[in-house]
């Protein structure tokens, strides 16, 4: 069986596995008002299907999963194919990316699952301007989901921001002055042009450069030397003297990581994407629902990973947007 090693020698090693494309908000970045038209029940992959692929992969080499949406925790029985999922030998690593909602009734049962990590999406700090840009949300359900997962015994606990201009750019210190009490890993994401909301422009998305900045107003970060080149995954990491938690930034436009890209993604609807702004999808739905064998299921990822893109379509001021929304390919 070979592993997955695409033609620019990258070893992909990490999978992320979409559950569903219905999520219980809207935020503005990620779709528009009316929703989007969301795939049929007998579209989306049963649980049986993901765990098989999911399986051959980790055979192939994937030791790292992160399952995503869409919002993970509005399928049904999520926290049973996290304990499926965690009982394949050769997973190091089992995550999950969740906007938090729903997360104080699911953390333990995550935990006694096998989940060990959680990535929380909150793009505010302020109850009003959170349920503004979630088109409803409720921010102290995020808090009640973050102190449950503590409790339960997740960690990291990395908190994701999407850092947006004219929105969330005033409240760069305030987040990141939660590492300081606080175990979390705060994260500020750039704003990246995905999917079909009229939202994105290049004034909008605030650099990691001007993020760090901001916070370094206050106080100096020091740089984390203990990941290589001071990255944990894409994040670069920082801290504050003394800080309980840790700051990450993640910079696909203004620092693409490309080179050392080692993802797949498995769309909701069983399609194999390698990057995140590549139109290319190739299906692996129709041939699991066709009595194939495990060996044609491997050629079907080797198919995939012989076609990831070397460098995705923002590289050199460049803005090719990805047209799938993201609540439909899994962040
Ligand atoms: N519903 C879950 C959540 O919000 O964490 C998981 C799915 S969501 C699509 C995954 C991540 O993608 C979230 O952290 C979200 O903020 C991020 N995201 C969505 N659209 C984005 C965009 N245009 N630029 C940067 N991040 C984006
Ligand atoms: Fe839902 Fe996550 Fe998209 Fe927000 S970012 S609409 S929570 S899928």
């Amino acid at each position: 069986m070979s592993s997955l090693v695409d033609i620019h020698n990258r070893r992909i090693n990490y999978l992320r596995i979409s559950i569903t494309d219905r999520c219980n908000l809207r935020c503005h970045y990620c779709m528009p008002k009316e929703g989007v038209s969301q795939f049929g029940h007998s579209e989306v992959l049963r649980y049986e299907e993901i765990l098989r692929l999911a399986a051959l992969a980790v055979k192939k080499g994937i030791t790292k999963i992160r399952i995503t949406g869409g919002e993970p925790l509005v399928r049904r029985d999520a926290v049973q194919l996290i304990q499926q999922l965690s009982k394949l030998s050769g997973i190091q690593d089992l995550s999950m990316s969740t906007n938090g909602i729903l997360l104080a009734e699911f953390a333990p049962a995550l935990f006694q699952a096998g989940l060990r990590r959680v990535n929380i999406s909150m793009d505010s700090l302020n109850a009003v301007k959170y349920r503004q840009i979630t088109r409803g949300g409720e921010l102290s359900r995020v808090w009640a989901g973050i102190e449950a997962a503590k409790r339960a015994g997740i960690s990291p606990i990395k908190i994701n921001i999407v850092a947006i201009a004219g929105f969330n750019d005033g409240e760069i210190w305030d987040f990141a002055r939660l590492t300081m009490s606080e175990p979390y890993q705060v994260r500020f994401i750039e704003f990246m042009p995905i999917g079909i909301s009229n939202e994105w422009s290049p004034e909008r998305c605030l650099s990691t450069e001007e993020s760090k900045r901001r916070i370094e107003t206050f106080r100096p970060l020091i740089p984390l030397g203990n990941q290589k080149n001071g990255y944990d995954g894409p994040a670069r990491l920082f801290k504050f003297p003394g800080a309980a938690g840790e700051i990450g930034f993640i910079s696909p436009i203004s620092d693409h990581f490309c080179d050392s890209c080692n993802r797949l993604r498995l769309t909701a609807d069983g399609k194999l994407r390698t990057c995140l702004f590549s139109e290319e999808e190739v299906d692996v739905k129709l041939l699991l629902r066709s009595a194939c064998s495990d060996d044609d299921l491997e050629k079907k990822l080797d198919e995939a990973i012989a076609r990831k893109p070397l460098r995705h379509g923002v590289v050199g001021g460049v803005i090719k947007r990805c047209h799938r929304p993201m609540v439909k390919i899994g962040g």
